[in-house]
């Protein structure tokens, strides 16, 4: 089975040092035979991280990759779009502004008054837990609108604040169950709008780790959901296409017979 790692990031993301070049060399020695450029744009980020400027060197770069690796791996442009409903306009302009292979839409941030920094810099540890069902009741309300509002082809890491809440502060939240109306909604608003979900591998020591687990991603196959990618959100070499074998295996239990990857941003099936 030929390996695409749909998600990963270089230093022309704010929170990663590693060089296309690196990036690429780990790809190749990981086996891939293709990965997404996919560097960060947090709209509310925008001036702060001079993310227009960033994206653009992320292209140019990701490109240049393409031809020195031609026959090697398969370089692909991308962008994750961070908050696109915060500034709409921001997030159709720069889902515009070149031609990517792919677009990521993401929830990095939650609209609860109070608590609107990125979720991996809150401290969860001591927050009274009705404030913190409501905040993760918030950012399915995100998800919500995202998913019905924004143009993009992979939703990533569904209920990746759970990384930080449950494992990281050992809090004990079930992000399914109390949520179930909410996780139904942003299924099935993808599902209608052919946006594929994305099995993330970044931080997990299992398949029980990934992002969404099991659960999810049964429901999202037994609604029909058809387009499934798989991500490393790799941020430094080391972590390159890591775990992703294991996620396509997660996929075949979960009935699927094989994955996509996006090229022009079209699916291309990848049969297991
Ligand atoms: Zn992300
Ligand atoms: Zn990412």
């Amino acid at each position: 089975m030929k390996l695409y790692d749909m998600h990963t990031h270089t230093n022309n993301s704010h929170d990663s040092k590693a060089d296309i070049i690196t990036q690429t060399k780990a790809q190749i020695a990981a086996g891939a035979a293709g990965f997404a450029v996919t560097d960060h744009c947090d709209v509310q980020f925008y001036e702060r991280d001079h993310v227009f400027e960033r994206i653009q060197n992320s292209v140019e770069d990701a490109l240049a990759a393409q031809k020195r690796f031609s026959g090697q791996v398969e370089v692909l442009t991308g962008i994750e779009i961070g908050e696109g409903i915060w500034d709409e306009a921001r997030a159709a302009k720069m889902c515009r502004a070149f031609d990517y292979d792919v677009v990521l839409s993401s929830v990095h941030a939650v609209r609860y008054p109070g608590l609107t920094a990125p979720f991996s810099t809150i401290d969860f540890g001591k927050l009274p837990r009705e404030t913190l069902e409501q905040y993760i009741d918030q950012y399915y309300t995100d998800m919500i609108e995202m998913t019905e509002k924004l143009d993009f082809d992979v939703l990533p890491h569904i209920t990746c604040p759970l990384r930080y809440v449950n494992r990281k502060y050992g809090r004990d939240i079930d992000f399914l169950t109390p949520y179930r109306d909410k996780v139904e909604t942003v299924l099935k608003q993808i599902i209608e709008r052919g946006i594929a979900l994305e099995v993330n591998t970044a931080y997990a020591n299992c398949t029980q780790e990934c992002l969404p687990s099991y659960d999810i991603l049964s429901l999202y196959k037994e609604k029909g959901g058809k387009f499934v990618t798989i991500g490393s959100d790799a941020h430094a070499p080391e972590n390159a296409a890591r775990l992703l074998f294991d996620a396509a295996e997660m996929l075949r239990q979960c009935g699927f017979t094989g994955y996509y990857y996006y090229k022009n941003r079209k699916p291309i099936f990848i049969r297991f």
